[in-house]
């Protein structure tokens, strides 16, 4: 209870960006505060040892960087889901459909070996399209989905129901 209330203490509502209607949570309060990002990597790396995590998979951007000290922390491997046409070696593509037209995210195709258990870490879960994407460029890539932890769920954006399918029972964590 304490660590969600320091969390949500740490994010600004910005209303109106980036367009008129949308309230966006903005988390650069949060990662200028050593207590509250500090809090919010170790239970993030506890989960890693709760889900017996062999990598960590950070969404472009804000995932990356949640992701990289919880990586190191945990002491696996962190691995980049990116935008489509920035990773420059060979990648796995996956499209999925946003509210207005579609987008499409990358991983390297040799970035996960079979078998190993990853943990899919974001900021934010909204309608839950770019972390269900992500999971299938986990299983093309042969390797287990442990689970998707994010900081913050938009609960009206039903993006938990959208991923379940695709989680197969894994766990998604809001923390
Ligand atoms: P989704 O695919 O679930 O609709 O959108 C999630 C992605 O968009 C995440 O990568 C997340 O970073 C970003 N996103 C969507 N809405 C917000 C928001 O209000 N705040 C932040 N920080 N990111 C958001």
């Amino acid at each position: 209870a304490d660590l969600r209330a320091l969390l949500l203490s740490r994010i600004a509502d910005v209303p109106d960006h980036p367009q008129p209607g949308v309230v966006f949570k903005d988390i650069t309060p949060l990662l200028d505060d050593p207590a509250a990002f500090g809090a919010l990597t170790e239970a993030f790396t506890d989960l890693c040892a709760r889900y017996r995590v062999d990598k960590v998979v950070g969404l472009e951007a804000r995932g990356f960087i949640l992701a990289a000290p919880v990586a190191l922390r945990a002491g696996v491997g962190f691995v980049p889901v990116r935008k489509a046409g920035k990773l420059p070696r060979a990648t796995l593509r996956q499209g999925y459909e946003l509210e207005y037209g579609t987008a499409e995210i990358e991983i390297h195709a040799d970035a996960l070996a079979p078998g190993e258990r990853v943990l899919v870490i974001d900021d934010v879960l909204a309608t839950g399209g770019t972390a269900d994407a992500a999971l299938q460029l986990i299983r093309r890539a042969g390797a287990e989905v442990a689970g998707v932890a994010v900081l913050l769920e938009l609960g009206f954006l039903a993006g938990r129901e959208r991923l379940e399918p695709g989680l197969k029972g894994a766990p998604l964590e809001a923390l």
